[in-house]
């Protein structure tokens, strides 16, 4: 059996990523029976607590129980220590994002709040430098935006940074898949292949043993990822958040629509037309920044009130998630009547506003922060139903298979 190691920095460490009040908690385990997402093969928050406490640096940066947790809260009204487990999970899948990062900016991100705030200015004058240089002329007579920034010219800046952020998350899930399927293995490329040769696909532990996870459970189990990248379900699984779902929901499909009309269908999207009212073209993007102004304001205010448990500590990053998106849908709608009224130089401006807010969308909150909870929660969710799948598989073969397999 391999020895496990402690790293004994490991709890200050967390501690930088949020709150992970430790002290109190007197191990009662009230927050794992009050989980309603918690079960045998992910037991959480206690157990991620004490793995902290001990230093197990492989067993948490390889745990997938953070991304499990749809933070409902219960587990902190439950504490009668006022530990906040809830919140401390959060702090973990934080910690984990910047664990994933093979960039190192995450870690930068939700360490530092001058690294942040130092991100978002430098990417934001990089952006207006960008469109004070290469922008078309300003004809001031009507409003012609696709001579002030053609369409296709946005239209490739948005497909290059987009594909650019892509390859920098395809990277972070495959970390996030080494740490999870291959715990303790280390990422550099010799380990990788001695890894594959000596533990195939993947592997996980059962009673202090590798269980080999075989490559068609990956295969079978796909699925799960489809299913739960688009929905989202396990959220329904916390009884109390049917509610935080639909809303979810609606924030996701919102989001979707508004980022293919940009990235996908920009050259009929951004036209100087004026289309009538029941054309897809204002109605679809209508509906979309509708469900992004409201659901993105209700969290604000969800924020500043803090009258939810989910509320009720904030870090920078929390707030630039919900503040970006609104402000990118409330600047488009400004273009839009500027547009609409006629109004050259408004428009061009307000659209110039426009495409910065959305650069730091994109090159900030999109790889290095929130956003990736889309990504590894169902990745998170894949996962663990591959290596439930193969001990279940395991447990059924006869003892002799089950020997020649190990
Ligand atoms: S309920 Fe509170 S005190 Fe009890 S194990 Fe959980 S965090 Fe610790
Ligand atoms: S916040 Fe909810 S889902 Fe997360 S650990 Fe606590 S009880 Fe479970």
């Amino acid at each position: 059996m391999k020895k496990i190691k402690s790293d004994p920095t490991l709890l200050n460490e967390v501690r930088k990523y949020g709150h992970f009040d430790t002290n109190a908690c007197y191990q009662c385990g009230s927050c794992t029976v009050v989980c309603d997402l918690a079960k045998n093969s992910v037991s959480f928050p206690r157990r991620m607590f004490q793995s902290v406490l001990f230093g197990l640096k492989d067993l948490v940066r390889g745990g997938l129980e953070p991304w499990i947790c749809y933070y409902c809260g219960d587990c902190s009204t439950a504490c009668p220590r006022e530990t906040e487990p809830g919140e401390a999970m959060m702090t973990l899948r934080r910690y984990l994002i910047a664990q994933y990062d093979w960039t190192g900016l995450s870690a930068k991100l939700y360490k530092s709040k001058a690294w942040q705030i130092a991100a978002y200015v430098v990417s934001g004058a990089f952006m207006a430098l960008l469109i004070a240089l290469f922008h078309g002329p300003l004809i001031t007579e009507r409003v012609e935006l696709n001579t002030f920034a053609p369409a296709h010219t946005v239209h490739m800046f948005d497909v290059t940074v987009a594909a650019l952020v892509l390859l920098i998350l395809f990277f972070n899930a495959f970390r996030m898949y080494w740490f999870t399927m291959h715990p303790g293995a280390g990422i550099g490329i010799p380990d990788v292949i001695r890894g594959f040769i000596k533990d195939g696909v993947g592997y996980t532990i059962h009673n202090g043993e590798k269980v080999r996870i075989p490559l068609l459970v990956f295969l079978t189990e796909a699925k799960t990822l489809v299913v739960n990248f688009a929905t989202q379900k396990l959220f329904l699984s916390c009884k109390k958040n049917t509610g935080r779902w639909i809303k979810h929901f609606l924030l996701v499909i919102g989001y979707l629509i508004m980022f293919s009309l940009v990235v996908v269908f920009l050259e009929w999207f951004q036209t100087d037309n004026i289309y009538p009212v029941y054309h897809p073209q204002r109605w679809v993007g209508y509906i979309a920044a509708a469900a992004l102004i409201y659901l993105t304001g209700e969290i604000i205010v969800g924020r500043i009130k803090k009258r939810e448990q989910i509320h009720r500590f904030s870090d920078l990053t929390d707030w630039m998630f919900p503040i970006l998106l609104f402000l990118m849908s409330v600047t488009g709608i400004i273009v839009h009547i500027f547009r609409y009224l006629g109004l050259p130089l408004a428009t061009y401006y307000s659209y110039t506003i426009h495409l910065i807010i959305a650069f730091l969308w994109l090159v900030v909150v999109v790889p290095f922060s929130k956003w990736t909870h889309l990504l590894y929660r169902s990745l998170a969710i894949y996962y663990q139903s591959v290596k439930d799948k193969a001990l279940e598989q395991q447990q059924q073969m006869p003892e002799e298979a089950v020997l020649e397999n190990v």
